[in-house]
């Protein structure tokens, strides 16, 4: 067998598709925004916005100007919102990139359009009171802090905000982010900001098939090396993991430069379809897997995909799938990265 690629990202557009046609669904009615931020929470931005785009979603939501900007340069005529802070020296290009801001502030910027921000419980961006509109503001906003968990808070914030926003009914009114939209009619106005759910993980930390949703992006390796510990001897950094009986390891090519953590280490991946838990210190380029005997290398490895969730990799290293997803490393070049139609 020829030497392979330390491993593979397949993001599937289809997935993406069908994920936003279930979140326009539960939209019933208001507009689906689709939010790349952070490179499509590591899904790839351009490829997932296409595809959001395609199914129905009407605009596109990023963290930064320069997101934004690397957004306008594939998707010429895509509505592109700025949610977070910009400078006054970027204030030009947001301007010439035909971009939508945001006032949390106090200030509102001239010359583009813009989303007035109210905080109604984030405790976060936003101003406390409303200003009137000028001529530039199409949208008003705000953000929920525990739709995912609290649901007395989350009616107490649709509550504040369909007050304050009562008299500004020619502007577009969107709170909902996708746990909102999965569990709040009542928060979804007049536009729904997705990210979570349109790339098929769940807002709740549970299967997303749970709402219909399906999981867009595969993470593949191979077993590099399988190798035999006798009693006593130990796989990885600090001797984590030593073996009481005679034990088969594979060594994976995938450690924490590729976005698979250090703190994941127990979570289960697929060794040619069958779980194996990974264990010892993850490396930052190569991992450990317990086999039950010998396997050829280059025996396949699914890191994420075929049933294994980064929710639950999530909850071995005691967080949440945003930021696993977010932090796996889909773009320096270390993995290949395809799109493929499914
Ligand atoms: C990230 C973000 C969202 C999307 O939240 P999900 O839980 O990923 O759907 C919506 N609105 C704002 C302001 C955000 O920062």
């Amino acid at each position: 067998m020829g030497r392979m690629e330390r491993s593979c990202f397949t993001l599937d557009l289809g997935a993406i598709r069908r994920n936003a046609e279930t979140l326009l669904r539960a939209a019933e009615g208001a507009e689906l925004w689709a939010v790349v931020k952070a490179e499509g929470y590591g899904h790839g931005a351009v490829d997932v916005s296409k595809a959001a785009l395609e199914a129905g979603a009407t605009a596109l939501c990023v963290a930064t100007l320069p997101e934004a900007l690397h957004l306008r340069a594939a998707l010429r005529n895509a509505r592109i919102l700025v949610m977070g802070p910009v400078s006054e020296r970027e204030l030009g290009e947001a301007r010439v990139a035909r971009l939508e801001l945001v006032a949390a502030d106090g200030q509102v910027p001239e010359g583009v359009r813009v989303h007035l921000k109210i905080d109604t419980g984030m405790g976060r961006w936003g101003l406390s009171e409303l200003p009137s509109p000028t001529r530039d503001v199409v949208g008003v906003m705000s953000h929920l802090a525990s739709a995912e968990s609290d649901p007395a808070f989350t009616q107490l914030q649709v509550a504040r905000f369909r007050e304050a926003t009562a008299g500004l009914s020619s502007l577009t009114r969107h709170l909902a982010n996708s746990a909102a939209v999965l569990r709040f009619a009542e928060a979804r106005f007049d536009a729904v900001r997705c990210g979570i759910a349109l790339y098929g993980i769940s807002p709740f930390g549970t299967d997303p098939s749970h709402d219909g949703l399906e999981p867009a992006l595969r993470w593949e390796s191979y077993v590099a090396l399988a190798k035999r510990l006798d009693p006593g001897e130990s796989t990885g950094y600090g001797r984590r993991y030593v073996a009481d009986r005679p034990t088969w390891i594979g060594v994976v090519p995938v450690g924490y430069a590729d976005g698979f953590r250090r703190d994941m280490s127990g979570t289960d991946v697929l060794v040619d379809g069958v779980r194996r838990r990974v264990v010892g210190t993850i490396s930052m380029d190569a991992l450990a897997v317990v086999l039950d005997g010998p396997v050829e290398s280059g025996t396949p490895v699914t890191l994420v995909g075929d049933g294994v969730l980064v929710e639950e990799h999530a909850r071995v290293a005691d967080t949440i799938a945003y930021e696993v997803a977010v932090g796996l490393n889909t773009r320096s070049g270390r993995a290949r990265r395809v799109a493929v139609d499914g």
